[in-house]
């Protein structure tokens, strides 16, 4: 058992790092102000990510990704939990997994241009009457002659406003759902308002409605009935990598500013890291960031060993997501008022930990999984020798 990291492993840390402290927290404060970023800044971001390879990484090479494996790729996406949702978005691509089950001429119509960034591609699973039910959706498509006909709609699409191209899921029978490729500017493709979130500045968050949308044959993703499941068993290292890995990320982000300010504040004339009540909020921090850190790296090396991960995966969105909730919240009491006042970022980071616990599965959603594998696997899911 090896738990060092390589020299590759370790310059790719280096430049994403590098990246991020030079490129994108400067855009930070004025994304949080703005509540938006700005097109100009949001392409030139783009470009220069871009040019140093850092766009599309978990794609693989052959399709102008950077074919990085699972474990790289979550290096890479612990760094990217250190800046804010949007700057991540438009810097290195959240470019879907589920698009890899394109064929033939699907490639270069959807797949490549997500790879390469020149369309972006949000994910439509939730409604507001199906959520953590997401098989129990309305939106349906029914076959035509000319491939099939989409109506119903979708709410909370991240990136929804930036994006070219949304890959759908709608019934096609009783029980059955498919994924759909739909492009945006098709007749009967409308977008509603965009809900505002507590926090997230800077990323839109959209309605969808679909009134008899034709779609071409070629729109459907996989096999009728099949793309679901298709896409749902893909979304696994989305939900390692853009849930897990960045929580853990964010909350070692948050972690070093709280341990700075405790070095830095005095009060009754010591350092407030002098006092054992900090102490503990560090050290119960430090404690559980590095559990949750393991526990990434161990799923994401499972999966480069073609293992079957998916309940490491439900325990890491449960403990990464949770732990970035203590951790931040124990930042907002160490840094005092301070922690609440929005001249210093970690009232937003406080407000941007929040939806970890909630999407990609709520971590009730995540418990239960655990719970039955574990009624049924037993000892397998928490002794190793077995
Ligand atoms: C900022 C943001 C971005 C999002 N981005 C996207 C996106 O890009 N694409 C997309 O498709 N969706 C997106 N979502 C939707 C997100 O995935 C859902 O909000 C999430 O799955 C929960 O669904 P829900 O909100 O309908 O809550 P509900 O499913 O209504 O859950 C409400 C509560 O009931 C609990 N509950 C429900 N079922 C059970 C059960 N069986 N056992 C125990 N407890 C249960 C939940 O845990 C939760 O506490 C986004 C949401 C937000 C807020």
């Amino acid at each position: 058992m090896d738990f060092s990291l390589n020299d590759e492993q370790k310059m790719l840390i280096d430049t994403v790092r590098r990246f991020i402290a030079e490129e994108c927290k400067p855009l930070e404060d004025e994304v949080e102000h703005n509540g938006f970023l700005d097109n100009a800044k949001a392409q030139a971001l783009h470009s220069k990510a871009k040019a140093l390879g850092l766009y599309g990484m978990n794609m693989p090479e052959a399709l102008g990704g950077g074919g990085l494996s699972n474990l790289d790729r979550i290096l890479c996406e612990e760094q990217f939990g250190h800046t804010s949702d949007i700057l991540i978005r438009r810097a290195f691509g959240n470019v879907y997994e589920p698009l890899l089950h394109c064929k033939g001429a699907q490639i270069d119509r959807w797949l490549k241009p997500a790879v390469a960034g020149t369309r972006t591609c949000a994910i439509t699973i939730t409604e507001p009457g199906a959520g953590s039910d997401a098989a129990g959706i309305k939106t349906h498509a029914v076959k035509n002659d000319q491939g099939w006909v989409l109506n119903g709609g979708k709410h909370f699409i991240s990136d929804g406003e930036w994006s070219d191209f949304f890959l759908v899921s709608a019934k096609t029978g009783d029980k059955d759902i498919s994924m759909f490729m739909v492009d945006k500017g098709l007749a009967g493709f409308t977008v509603g308002k965009d809900q505002k979130m507590m926090g997230l500045r800077g990323t839109p968050h959209l309605e969808l409605f679909f009134d008899n949308v034709q779609l071409e044959d070629a729109a459907l993703l996989g096999e009728a009935g099949q793309g679901f499941k298709l896409a749902m068993g893909a979304l696994n290292v989305v939900r390692l990598a853009q849930v897990g890995a960045r929580a853990v990320g964010k909350a070692s982000h948050v972690c070093e500013m709280m341990v700075g300010w405790a070095n830095e504040r005095k009060q009754f004339n010591t350092k407030i890291g002098d006092f054992q009540m900090v102490q503990q909020m560090i050290a119960d921090s430090v404690i559980e960031i590095n559990a949750a850190r393991w526990m990434v790296y161990h799923a994401a090396w499972m999966l480069d060993q073609g293992l079957d991960a998916r309940e490491q995966i439900a325990m890491v969105k449960v403990h990464a997501a949770e732990t970035l909730g203590r951790v931040v919240d124990r930042a907002v009491q160490v840094f005092g008022g301070m922690g609440f006042c929005k001249e210093l970022p970690i009232e937003r980071y406080y407000r941007d930990a929040r939806i970890y616990r909630i999407y990609d599965g709520t971590s009730e959603i995540h418990r239960g999984v655990i719970a039955k594998s574990t009624l049924k696997k037993g000892a397998a899911l928490f002794d190793v020798n077995r």
